[in-house]
């Protein structure tokens, strides 16, 4: 049976490794939410209008997803949209670590709420939003990591050497 799924993150910005999640999951599920997470303690290098647009930019080829910002709690974000799954990717034990508290605390809140977990590709494992940040601002190409309108974005505030 196929069903909607949010997935949500603060995407600061999208990368490869989000992409390559949400293209797995939309295989399974009907409709997804790529919900963009305004959350002003996070100190983001890009605004919430920027990840949002590039989050769209970036997923306008599937069809069965559409990107949501959300200032609320999660569930109740959730519970607004109708929807009952949550996904979430993982790549290193500290990411299940983390993710195990995460969807504990979302079962607590709201039991019909089920949080589902996709391993990221191999390639992807060491790759983060905030490693790629890291990097590009001391001039690392990242090309091969982004998503081409976000790497057009990184080119444009980096100024980077497309050649290194
Ligand atoms: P958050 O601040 O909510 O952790 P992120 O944008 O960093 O937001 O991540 C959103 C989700 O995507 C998280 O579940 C995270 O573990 C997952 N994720 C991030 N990068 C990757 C990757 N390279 N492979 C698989 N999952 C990833």
């Amino acid at each position: 049976m196929k069903r909607k799924a949010i997935y949500p993150g603060t995407f600061d910005p999208i990368t490869n490794g989000h992409l390559d999640i949400i293209t797995r999951a939309a295989r399974i599920f009907e409709q997804i939410i790529l919900a963009i997470a305004d959350n002003p303690k996070k100190n983001t290098m890009f605004s919430l209008q920027e990840r949002e647009h590039l989050a769209q930019e970036t997923v306008k080829h599937l069809p069965n997803i559409s990107v949501i910002k959300y200032s609320n709690l999660l569930v109740n974000f959730a519970k607004e949209q109708k929807v009952h799954i949550l996904i979430r990717g993982l790549r290193t034990v500290s990411d299940l670590e983390y993710e195990k508290k995460i969807a504990a605390i979302n079962h607590l809140l709201a039991p019909d709420i089920e949080s589902v977990f996709f391993m990221t590709t191999t390639q992807y494992t060491y790759l983060s939003s905030s490693l790629i940040k890291e990097v590009a601002q001391h001039g690392a190409n990242v090309q091969k990591l982004l998503p081409t309108p976000v790497y057009q974005a990184f080119k444009l505030r980096f100024l980077m050497n497309t050649d290194c």
